[in-house]
């Protein structure tokens, strides 16, 4: 018997989630497959599909999409809604489905059950288990034993912190500061700093100019005390940890400067750029941000992290 070919998609919550979800997949006896790495043509094909004013991972997301659609059975799309209790998924990504429906023709069908925990636990499961089951023809039982296993996990990890095989992280990008060396904390959501092609490859061209790349991970309880210190509690995922990993920064004397990398045209980006900005940067540590779109270039990048690096050896010697 065939198995059924299941499309993933390398954008987005892939960054976060997609080694949970292939286990996911595959434990249900499916074939997986992932589009390769983001590059020149896949963002080009991307931004081909894109209708109206969408983000570049957004844009790149429907890159991936168009270069799995013709050689698999199904496209996998989860409409992430929220993945703990006191936050949500930006709007863009919750209609991602949608989005990636409207934009495009001659897709295979599309899988995207629905992933909320605002709803107790029982609903959270049963909301996400009966379309894969029914697309699957699997009992339900069989399939909420898989997503038990590999997905409705969310709550012991904030977004963005789960295991990831293929990260760079694995690549010798430090998770704490070094003692003298010059530390250099990136912030950002994951599907922006984890895709090499976006983020211009810059934990490798920090390395290269000497620094010492840091991307911080806040648990739980540095993300609350994070929120207590602003004046009012960032409602999205992944834009929380990002504030929160901001805050840890500044906080860290060793430290030398933080590089928060955004999304050109992103509405809580820009909501959490200024928190970061005007309301952590309390000791005026050197700051720098980054917006992406399609437009940027490598060079751009590398001038910017020269001149940032520069300023900042020049002030500490
Ligand atoms: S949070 Fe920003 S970058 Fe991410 S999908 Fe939404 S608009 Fe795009």
């Amino acid at each position: 018997m065939r198995h059924l070919n299941i499309g993933i998609p390398r954008g987005l919550l892939f960054h976060s989630y997609g080694e949970a979800w292939k286990l996911f997949f595959r434990e249900l006896g499916c074939e997986v497959t992932v589009s390769p790495e983001t590059n020149a043509d896949i963002l080009k094909e991307g931004i081909r599909h894109t209708v109206g004013d969408l983000c570049l991972p957004v844009k790149t997301f429907l890159g991936h999409a168009a270069v799995l659609k013709d050689n698999i059975d199904v496209l996998f799309i989860p409409r992430y809604v929220s993945v703990e209790q006191e936050s949500y998924m930006c709007p863009k990504m919750i209609g991602l489905p949608d989005v990636t429906r409207a934009c495009m023709v001659n897709l295979p069908p599309v899988l995207d059950p629905m992933f909320h925990v605002k709803l107790n636990k029982e609903q959270t499961v049963r909301e996400f288990v009966k379309p894969v089951a029914k697309f699957l023809s699997l009992s339900p039982a069989a399939v909420s034993a898989a997503c038990e296993r590999h997905l409705n996990r969310h709550e012991e990890a904030p977004a963005g912190q789960h295991r990831q095989a293929e990260h760079p992280l694995n690549e010798g990008v430090g998770r704490s500061a070094v003692p003298g060396r010059m530390n250099i904390s990136v912030i950002g959501r994951p599907y922006l700093l984890f895709d090499r092609h976006l983020s211009k490859n810059l934990f490798h061209f920090i390395k290269k100019l000497g620094a010492n790349p840091v991307y911080l991970n806040p648990d739980r309880a540095e993300i609350r005390e994070a929120m207590a210190v602003i004046p009012k509690w960032v409602y999205w995922d992944m834009g929380k940890e990002v504030v929160a990993a901001a805050h840890m920064s500044f906080k860290d004397e060793r430290i030398d400067g933080v590089v928060n990398v955004c999304s050109a045209t992103c509405g809580p980006d820009s909501f959490t750029g200024d928190l970061i900005r005007k309301r952590l940067n309390q000791r005026n540590k050197p700051y720098m941000s980054l917006s992406l779109d399609e437009h940027t270039s490598d060079v751009g990048i590398q001038t910017r992290l020269e001149a940032f690096i520069d300023m900042i050896a020049k002030v500490t010697a």
